[in-house]
């Protein structure tokens, strides 16, 4: 296709309590807490909280719905939907994070693939992750504190759990991402490796992960909801709808969702892909050296920011 669709953006997963999720990515993991809204269509009821790098750089971006508001169920993390996470750690610190996993009793898993090395780990509510050594072109944010030699430099990669794998291969073919490799594993399922063309710094990879006979993936508390892409703005993003719906696949209208525009799709192995453009960006309401201090809503919702403040919980980020 003309466009590109060069990595991933961001993902998107449904957490519990707020507090409990900000302690754990920005203080455990050490990312950078770079946005603090709201659910657009529900903003008195659900946060939406934005982790990143210093800048929140497409494909550092991990996205949360904190739903303890709202009595939602545990889901259950099968096949239909993406199901993990990666998260880049530079070569050298698999000891590190495994230690600093120890201290803070997070349970995890380690595992050799391809030529790389993945720590396997849930977040708080069950959200699946791993750190996976590999390049990356992000700086680590060191406000945390974790050692910018052993920093989060973005995401590495995002795995669907296909039920469909034919189908996932197909629409990242139709995207224009190569297929570069297969890792067997006798437990975990086979697993696809697919890579973006261009040169994003980071998150660049998705792993389709082939296990039939898994549990079907159920939408709840510790699940994902989608995996988003980057395009480079509004009129590559129309190109990629048009090659998308040329080849079959239904797109949705373009949404704003303040920070980028996005449209989305179900691919046939069940997975939401979202679609979202580069700009205008973080800094679009907050200087840089402020991102994630103050709740922040679009012009375009006409709420009330202070009752606003008193509906949602609070969350200590000192
Ligand atoms: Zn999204």
């Amino acid at each position: 296709m003309a466009a590109n669709v060069d990595g991933i953006h961001h993902v998107t997963a449904f957490c519990d309590d707020p507090q409990e999720n900000y302690d754990f990515f920005a203080r455990v993991l050490g990312l950078r807490f770079v946005k603090r809204t709201v659910r657009f269509d529900v903003p008195d009821k659900l946060y939406h909280l934005y982790y990143a790098d210093e800048q929140g750089t497409p494909g550092t971006v991990i996205t949360f719905f904190p739903m303890s508001n709202l009595d939602m169920d545990e889901g259950v993390n099968g096949k239909g939907q993406m199901s993990r996470t990666g998260l880049t750690i530079p070569e050298g610190s698999v000891e590190y994070w495994q230690d600093r996993f120890d201290e803070h009793d997070v349970e995890y898993s380690t595992e050799e693939r391809f030529d790389e090395t993945a720590i396997a780990f849930s977040a708080p509510d069950g959200v699946q992750f791993e750190l996976v050594t590999g390049e990356s072109d992000i700086e680590a944010w060191t406000g945390a504190d974790v050692p910018e030699e052993y920093g989060i430099r973005g995401m590495y990669n995002a795995t669907i759990h296909s039920a469909d794998p034919q189908g996932t291969f197909d629409v990242l073919e139709t995207m224009g991402w190569e297929r570069v490799g297969r890792a067997d594993h006798p437990q975990a399922g086979d697993r696809v490796r697919y890579e973006a063309p261009g040169d994003a710094p980071c998150a660049t990879k998705v792993d389709v992960l082939v296990r039939p006979n898994a549990p079907g993936y159920v939408q709840g508390i510790g699940t994902y909801l989608h995996v988003a892409f980057s395009v480079e703005n509004d009129w590559e993003q129309t190109e990629v709808s048009q090659t998308l719906r040329d080849n079959g696949y239904i797109t949705t209208s373009k949404k704003d969702r303040d920070y980028f525009h996005s449209q989305y799709i179900t691919e046939p192995g069940g997975a939401v892909f979202e679609f979202a453009t580069k700009g205008p960006g973080f800094t679009i309401d907050e200087d840089v050296d402020e991102l994630g201090e103050e709740l922040r809503v679009p012009a375009w919702l006409d709420v009330d920011i202070e009752y606003l403040k008193e509906q949602l919980p609070e969350i200590d980020t000192r």
